[in-house]
């Protein structure tokens, strides 16, 4: 589902942030990314879904051919590409239903159909009582979980959550954790910048450890090694 050969990115201020990627990630895969601040963790998953172009090499997402895909159809990428942030990034204004219902990408469908799926992947973050707050009456892990039913509600083959537990604390970080693995096993994939060691070493997955922009370290049932 993804595929990088021989990937470089070099800012426009100089910076390169990577140095040469070669990875393969198949559908259905659980993936941790982890590594120091500024090593290339936050350029590699912008890559995927065209927030950043590569300077060189060759990038597939999803069949996507993304150094040849054309600005038109960037879009359809994205269709199947859910992405979660730290800082959850909803709107302010609009209620927990509304902030989701306005991800959906609605081609003709019934506005029963509409609502049956907003409530169901409200559902699915256990957050259907709260359809009608706003997000500055949730908790922290209320309005992550609001960003992870806006991600998921297309159903995107892929999830690329950066730093999805940063700015919440232990108890709630297991929750967003259980759910996340919920969504994986329904198939979808998982690539998730991370800094918290005690999640990568207890639920045990697939680690990429990148350094000064170069994969280092890639295990299937990796650890988080670092001291921070
Ligand atoms: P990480 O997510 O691991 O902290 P990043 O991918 O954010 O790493 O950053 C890798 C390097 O690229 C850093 O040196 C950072 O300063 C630089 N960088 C990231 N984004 C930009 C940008 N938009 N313009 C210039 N340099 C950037
Ligand atoms: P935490 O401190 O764990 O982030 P809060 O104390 O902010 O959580 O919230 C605890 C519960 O109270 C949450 O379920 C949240 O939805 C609810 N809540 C918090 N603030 C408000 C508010 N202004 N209006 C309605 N419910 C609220």
């Amino acid at each position: 589902m993804i595929e990088m050969k021989g990937v470089y990115k070099t800012y426009p201020n100089g910076v390169t942030a990577l140095n040469g990627i070669d990875v393969y990630i198949e559908q259905g895969e659980f993936v941790y990314v982890v590594g120091t601040s500024g090593a290339g963790k936050s350029t590699f998953t912008k890559l995927m879904f065209r927030e950043e172009k590569a300077s060189e090499g060759s990038i597939m997402v999803n069949d996507y051919d993304l150094m040849t895909i054309k600005e038109r159809n960037i879009p359809y990428l994205r269709r199947n590409i859910g992405v979660v942030y730290q800082d959850f990034r909803l709107l302010p204004k609009l209620t927990v239903y509304e902030n989701v219902a306005f991800a959906l990408e609605v081609i003709e469908e019934s506005p029963d159909k509409i609502r049956r799926r907003v409530m169901d992947v409200l559902d699915q973050v256990r957050l259907k009582n709260k359809a009608r707050f706003i997000p500055d009456e949730l908790s922290g892990g209320e309005q992550q979980r609001v960003s992870i039913a806006r991600a998921i509600v297309n159903h995107p083959k892929l999830l690329i959550a950066d730093e999805p537990t940063g700015n919440l604390d232990p108890d709630t970080s297991w929750e967003i954790m259980h759910i996340l693995e919920e969504i994986n096993e329904k198939g979808t994939t998982i690539l998730m910048a991370t800094h918290n060691k005690g999640i990568v070493n207890t639920l045990r997955r697939r680690v990429i450890a990148i350094e000064d922009g170069l994969i280092v370290r890639d295990e299937s049932r990796g650890e988080y090694d670092y001291e921070i």
